[in-house]
């Protein structure tokens, strides 16, 4: 082989690899993107504590697969013992009670969203409830803390959180009912949350005192307080 053929060959043998080299990447970039793709589209701002179990889920908190049909109609945030709760929004207390299944819950009348139809909120399996119906909060309001409860309540499935669920429509008919149909007609279709945060689609906003917010919109019912 004279030193041209050599050439030849080097050259041949980068252009072969150049040409594999991209077609693999592009194949682990488009791995990768259809794996953030199923999260990410989620935004948080620093502190905020992390959802568990997503809107529409197939898989229930504790990891394993929902019952027959039933997808997630809420969100899920862990917490500690003791995980302040806050009001997403101003509103009216509709209900703070104790379902046989998610245990304390607190539904509340947030008003008109952006889309111009009702909110209201689902807070699911805290501890201690802070509020009584009738009450009006304000966004931010400490209404309830998550406790230790876990194991005591069967849709909670041994792991402490808050499920949060937006509906349209308040259950008035509460017989033989429990769980997100005791407390919305619509409790079987829940909104996504993601719609309604005050910064945006999938963006995850956090309560700050000292920020201003437009009164239809929502904020995360946690403190972004988490290092
Ligand atoms: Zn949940």
């Amino acid at each position: 082989m004279n030193r041209l053929t050599g050439l030849l060959c080097l050259t041949f043998a980068v252009l072969i690899f150049a040409a594999a080299g991209p077609a693999w990447s592009m194949h682990e970039q488009g791995k990768f993107h259809k794996k953030k793709n199923s999260k990410i589209e989620i935004v948080y701002p620093p502190g905020a504590p992390g959802i568990a179990a997503h809107f529409k889920s197939r898989l229930g908190i504790n990891g394993k697969s929902r019952d027959a049909g039933s997808l997630h109609q809420g969100i899920d945030i862990k917490g500690p013992n003791g995980q302040a709760i806050l009001a997403a929004a101003d509103g009216m207390v509709l209900e703070a009670v104790v379902d046989e299944c998610w245990g304390p819950t607190i539904s509340i009348d947030h008003g008109n969203g952006p889309d111009g139809g009702k909110i209201i909120a689902l807070y699911g399996h805290v501890g201690e409830m802070l509020v009584e119906a009738g009450h009006e909060v304000k966004r931010g309001q400490l209404i309830a803390k998550l406790g230790d409860n876990q194991n005591r309540y069967k849709c909670m499935a041994g792991v402490r959180h808050l499920h949060f669920q937006l509906g349209r429509e308040y259950q008035t008919d509460k017989s033989d009912r429990w769980g997100n149909e005791y407390f919305l007609e619509d409790g079987r279709r829940g909104l996504n949350p993601h719609l309604y945060w005050v910064d945006g689609v999938r963006k995850v906003t956090c309560f700050s005192p000292a920020k201003i917010y437009p009164a239809d919109y929502l904020a995360y019912p946690l403190p972004c307080d988490r290092q």
